[in-house]
């Protein structure tokens, strides 16, 4: 009982005037969110496809879906640029496309130098109806156990290579950024007595973090 629909063609590209981007499938894009006040969605173009003269064009996408939209919400170590790519699927007008981005994976995302309003990283795909990511499993670091934020300052043991956020250590991130070299309780005989001392005062870190770089510098 469908109405007769005019055939539609795929396209290889489209160009969307109203921002002068060219899109292309495998593209990352930003559409117009339902509600104003939200942040725009974040996409992938599969496929473009419009009517036998070019117009109407339509944009088959697969959503990326940020922390706050998934069913267990933000947690500590999701980054603010972090987007897990889903298997929702939709078909979306091209004109709602406000803009093209890119998502990284993770590792590159940790090398940009300099992280821009477009820039997103992806390291989990998620099932948008059960709520489960895969991996399912993630490395965890530092003495509280947390997947890596990239947003959050870390500091690297020289021992064990284990990283660790700065709070965790007892240490102010500007301690952290001024140290040249780290070793963490476990790794450094000298902690282990400082640790015993750390019952009388437990923040000692100023002292520890001199006494380290002038032995060391
Ligand atoms: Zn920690
Ligand atoms: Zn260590």
């Amino acid at each position: 009982m469908a109405k007769p629909r005019a055939p539609r063609r795929t396209l290889d590209s489209y160009t969307i005037k109203s921002i002068n981007k060219t899109i292309k499938p495998g593209d990352c894009v930003l559409m117009r969110p339902s509600e104003p006040s939200k942040p725009p969605y974040v996409a992938r173009v599969e496929k473009i496809e419009a009517d036998a003269r070019g117009g109407h064009a339509r944009v088959h996408v697969r959503w990326y879906y940020r922390p706050e939209e998934s069913i267990g919400g933000r947690r500590q170590f999701h980054g603010s640029k972090e987007v897990f790519l889903s298997d929702h699927f939709d078909v979306q007008s091209a004109d709602t496309i406000e803009g093209k981005c890119t998502v990284h994976s993770f590792k590159s995302y940790t090398k940009l130098d300099a992280v821009g309003d477009n820039d997103f990283f992806c390291r989990f795909e998620y099932n948008s109806a059960t709520g489960a990511f895969t991996p399912d499993r993630v490395a965890v670091y530092c003495k509280c156990e947390m997947p890596y934020n990239p947003d959050d300052l870390m500091v690297q043991c020289e021992g064990c290579s284990d990283w660790f956020h700065p709070a965790c250590i007892d240490m102010t991130a500007e301690e952290a950024k001024r140290l040249d070299h780290f070793f963490c309780h476990n790794c450094s005989p000298d902690e282990q007595k400082q640790l015993q001392n750390s019952h009388v005062s437990p923040r000692h870190s100023d002292t520890k973090v001199d006494t380290k770089r002038r032995r060391r510098g």
